[in-house]
């Protein structure tokens, strides 16, 4: 696999071959064929492409900056015959289901969609692939967030922002030179990011112990192992650098074969998630777009990583059964977010857990949540990244910020700590303080 012969590297056949007879009973396979992270990759993407026999006929999706980041693309796609149907949006800030539905239609008349972008153009071209029952290569232009290997899209639809099942990739093509000049705020995003990884897994085996939902040790520990390398690597992050590039873009592209191993996210999400997919809702509800996916999950992640800490020197709890004000709930979400909302909540997820089983569990819950790296750690690594920390860098208000930490938890019928605290008896802004 072109490594460019960086330390470390994303071998595929080898991760694959070191999940076989996982102990979590499940069979790990991919729809990726290929992950090429190389210097020089542009100008060799036709090549690349005619070697993996990827179709002639190309749907090429960009927007104007990503185009401009992939210098050389469409000159070598020109030199090995392919036909390109260029669509080009001005900038893509968000995945809305009338651009996966246009992606869908345009892509009628080729044999394969390349996806040329980070974020929101990758989200549209997973799912639009899919239903369409395109090919898809993504040449990844910034490592700036975890969806390029997902086979789930975050899509907004009606405002809502909703996880479809979609396509990995047939191919995933990286240039290190590209991802090395990339903005630095997208890179500290992609660090913002991959930090989130560490709540996702914490949220993920604290749900494995009160619900036995399916938990994967070998996946959580590829995360956990790629979460681990970007936190050391804090220091070099905004560094034109095509090596810290690499491993930024691979650690991303890892958490996204994990999703894809389990076909969940819970190797890649957990309430940092959730909770910035709440605040860029509730802005789209007044028509306003957020900041890029990587630096809200960020803030949210540090505060996360805050209220969990302090979540964890409580020793002895008094569960109870939770009194939730439903009318609340609903009347945060809004008329019509709240008819998405309400379906996820009969019987909504606390309902599995008995007050006995919470205060049994409690111990190993707080030895799951020791085991995060320390919030000042964490904070200063942060700092080192050039990643954003406070609300007001992502433009949230206190009571956005508030009612993203007290209401997100509803978004999804899904455990995690966050949406534990009404039984704990705890109030997220207490913990945070
Ligand atoms: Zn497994
Ligand atoms: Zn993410």
């Amino acid at each position: 696999m072109g490594m460019g012969g960086h330390a470390g590297g994303l071998d595929l056949g080898q991760i694959l071959s070191s999940l076989q007879n996982c102990p979590c009973g499940r069979e790990h396979t991919t729809q990726i064929e290929q992950i090429i992270v190389e210097s020089g990759a542009a100008v060799r993407l036709g090549a690349l492409l005619c070697q993996f026999h990827f179709p002639k006929t190309l749907l090429l999706v960009a927007d104007k900056n990503t185009l401009a980041a992939a210098e050389g693309v469409l000159q070598s796609l020109d030199e090995w015959g392919f036909v390109v149907k260029p669509q080009i949006f001005d900038d893509l800030r968000t995945a809305d289901m009338r651009e996966v539905e246009l992606i869908e239609a345009l892509s009628a008349e080729v044999g394969g969609i390349l996806s040329v972008g980070s974020g929101s153009n990758n989200d549209i071209c997973r799912l639009a692939s899919a239903r369409a029952g395109k090919d898809l290569c993504i040449f990844a232009t910034a490592a700036s967030m975890d969806g390029f290997a997902s086979d789930a899209a975050p899509i907004t639809y009606n405002n809502f922002k909703h996880s479809y099942p979609a396509r990995q990739p047939r191919l995933l093509i990286a240039d290190t030179a590209i991802l090395a000049a990339a903005p630095k705020e997208l890179k500290s995003a992609g660090f913002g990011d991959m930090m989130g990884k560490y709540i996702g897994l914490a949220d993920w085996r604290v749900a494995h112990l009160l619900i036995g939902e399916y938990y994967c040790p070998r996946v959580a520990a590829l995360t956990k192992q790629a979460a681990d390398r970007i936190f050391a690597l804090a220091g070099r992050i905004t560094e034109q650098d095509e090596e810290a590039a690499a491993e930024v873009f691979e650690a991303l592209v890892l958490t996204g074969l994990g999703m894809g191993f389990t076909h969940n996210s819970r190797p890649a999400s957990g309430a940092e998630h959730v909770v910035s997919h709440f605040w860029e809702c509730k802005k789209l509800e007044h028509s306003l777009v957020s900041d890029f996916h990587g630096k809200k999950v960020g803030v949210a992640t540090l505060a996360c990583m805050k209220i969990y800490g302090r979540l964890a020197e409580t020793k002895e709890i008094l569960p109870v059964r939770e009194q939730i004000d439903w009318d609340e709930v609903y009347s945060a979400y809004g008329e019509v977010l709240s008819e998405a909302v309400r379906p996820l909540h009969d019987p909504t997820t606390t309902e599995k857990i008995t007050t006995e089983k919470l205060k049994e569990a409690w111990p190993e819950i707080r030895r799951v949540i020791k085991e995060l790296p320390p919030y000042e750690a964490m904070r200063a690594a942060f700092a080192q990244a050039g990643a954003a920390a406070e609300k007001e860098e992502i433009g949230v208000d206190a009571k956005l910020f508030a009612q993203g930490f007290r209401f997100s938890p509803f978004m999804r019928d899904r455990l995690t700590l966050l949406r534990l605290l009404p039984m704990l008896q705890k109030d997220w802004e207490e913990l945070y303080g």
